[in-house]
C-alpha cells in the first residue's frame, strides 16, 4: 500500500507524560475547587531572567533600530564573541576547546532532537532507561531501533558499559533528568573508553551542569578520549532560566570523524541547510551570562534552587525514603513509599497531600515504584509540600 505518511510516528507513545498528569491535576482541580495544589512535578524554571542579561538584551534590540548597528541573518555557527564566552566557560572547567567546535543553537532540545540526522538509520541507539523522553522520541520518529541500558538502585541510577555492549550512538545525560545522578570522571571514562573500543558515539547532555557543587565533571571533555567519540550538548535554559529565551550550545569536536566522515562538517552543513541561527540580541543576552556579574546572578538562582533542593531530600532521610539527586541536580528521585507504584503514588499524593509531581514511570519502565520531585517550584513550596506529604506519610 501506498505510504505518504511517516508510520514511524505510531511507535511513539501516545500520551505525553506530562499531558496525562496535567490530564489527572485538572480532574482533581475540578473535584476540589478549594484545595491549593503544589507544584513539585516542572521542569521549567520559576526565578525571573536577571539585570545583567535583560540589560544586554534591551541594549542589543536598540540597535536592532539603527542602520548601523542592525543586525540581519547572523554567521551559521553563531556570533563569535558568544562563542568565545562559552570557550572561556569551558576554560573554567580545564577544558581547552577550539573556536570551531562550539555551534550555538536554540537550545539542548533540537540539538539533542536533530544530531541523530548525521547517523544512518541501521545505526543502532543506546539511551539509559529511566531517560529524558526527546532523546527516544526523536529516534523513534526516524524510524530507528532503540535498545536501553538499564539505570536502576544497583547502579545509583548511573548506568556503566560493560563489553558485551554493542551500540553506535549512545546518549548520556548527567546530572540526569529524570533521576539527577551523576557520573564520576572514573565512570565518564569507562563510557569514554568503551565508545572508543566500539567506535561509538556519545551524544553527552549537559544541561544540568550548573548545578554540580561536588567534584563531578561539568562537561565529558573532562576526560580523556572523549574529543574522539562524543558530541556535548548544553543550554542556558537551566544556567540562566533562558526556557522562554532560547540559547544553548553544542560542542562538535572539529576532528571528530566516522567512516572517513567528519561529523564537525556534517553538522555544520546540516545546521546551515535547516536552521538559521539564533536571534541577535538573544546571543547578547546570552553573552552576558558568561559575565562576572551575570554569573554571579545566575549561580544565586541556582543555589536558591540547590536549597529547596535540599529541603526535599531532608524529608526523604527524615522519612526514610531513599533517594538519589537533590545534591548536584534540581531533581529528587525517590522509592515510592509503601510499595506503591508510580501513577498510585502520584495520585495518593495529590489527594493527600496537595502535591503534584511527576512519576517515574513515564520516564521508562526501570522508573516504575520511582517518582520525581522538582526544586525548580521554589524553597517556600518545597516547605509546605513537604510538611504536607511527612504529616500525610506519618498518618499511615
Ligand atoms: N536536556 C534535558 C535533560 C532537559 O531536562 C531539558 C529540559 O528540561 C533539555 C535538555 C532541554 O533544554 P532546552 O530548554 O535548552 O531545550
Amino acid at each position: 500500500m501506498r505510504q505518504i505518511i511517516n508510520h514511524s510516528f505510531d511507535a511513539i507513545p501516545k500520551s505525553y507524560l506530562f499531558s496525562e498528569v496535567a490530564r489527572r491535576v485538572a480532574a482533581f482541580r475540578e473535584a476540589h475547587p478549594d484545595r491549593k495544589l503544589i507544584p513539585m512535578g516542572i521542569g521549567d524554571v520559576t526565578r525571573p531572567l536577571r539585570r545583567p542579561v535583560i540589560d544586554a538584551l534591551e541594549k542589543a534590540a536598540e540597535e536592532q533600530t539603527h542602520a548601523e548597528t542592525f543586525h540581519g541573518y547572523g554567521p551559521e555557527q553563531g556570533y563569535d564573541f558568544l562563542r568565545q564566552a562559552v570557550l572561556r566557560h569551558y576554560a573554567g572547567f580545564g577544558v581547552t576547546l577550539d573556536l570551531a567546535d562550539i555551534f550555538i543553537s536554540d537550545g539542548a532540545k533540537s540539538d539533542l532532537g536533530n544530531l541523530p540526522d548525521l547517523f544512518s538509520d541501521q545505526c543502532k541507539v543506546l539511551l539509559p532507561d529511566p531517560v529524558y523522553p526527546v532523546y527516544r522520541d526523536s529516534n523513534l520518529m526516524a524510524g530507528r531501533d532503540v535498545a536501553y541500558i538499564a539505570a536502576t538502585r544497583a547502579n545509583g541510577f548511573a548506568p556503566l558499559p560493560d563489553d558485551s555492549l554493542h551500540a553506535d550512538l549512545v546518549y548520556l545525560c548527567s546530572p540526569s533528568n529524570p533521576t539527577g545522578s551523576a557520573y564520576t570522571r572514573e565512570q565518564l571514562k569507562v563510557w569514554v573508553d568503551w565508545a572508543l573500543a566500539n567506535d561509538a558515539v556519545i551524544l553527552y547532555d549537559a544541561a544540568y551542569e550548573c548545578f554540580i557543587r561536588d567534584d563531578l565533571p561539568h562537561s565529558i571533555y573532562e576526560v580523556e578520549g572523549a574529543k574522539d567519540c562524543a558530541i556535548e550538548v548544553c543550554s542556558l535554559s537551566k544556567t540562566a532560566g533562558f526556557t522562554g529565551m532560547r540559547c544553548g550550545y553544542t560542542v562538535v569536536p572539529h576532528t571528530l570523524a566516522r567512516e572517513g566522515m567528519n561529523l564537525h562538517d556534517l553538522w555544520l552543513r546540516r545546521q546551515c541547510t535547516k536552521m538559521n541561527g539564533v536571534a541577535y540580541p538573544i546571543q547578547r543576552a546570552a553573552e552576558a551570562v558568561f559575565t562576572p556579574e551575570g554569573m554571579a546572578a545566575c549561580k544565586e538562582d541556582i543555589a536558591a534552587y540547590l536549597r529547596a533542593a535540599g529541603i526535599v531530600a531532608a524529608a526523604m532521610d527524615e522519612l526514610g525514603i531513599w533517594y538519589c539527586g537533590g545534591k548536584n541536580s534540581p531533581y529528587i528521585w525517590l522509592e515510592c513509599p509503601k510499595g506503591m507504584d508510580s501513577w498510585q503514588f502520584f495520585d495518593a499524593l495529590l489527594e493527600k497531600a496537595g502535591v503534584i509531581g511527576t512519576p517515574g514511570s513515564g520516564f521508562g519502565e526501570n522508573g516504575e515504584g520511582y517518582f520525581r520531585l522538582s526544586a525548580f517550584s521554589g524553597e517556600e513550596n518545597a516547605r509546605v509540600a513537604m510538611e504536607q506529604m511527612t504529616a500525610w506519610l506519618r498518618s499511615l
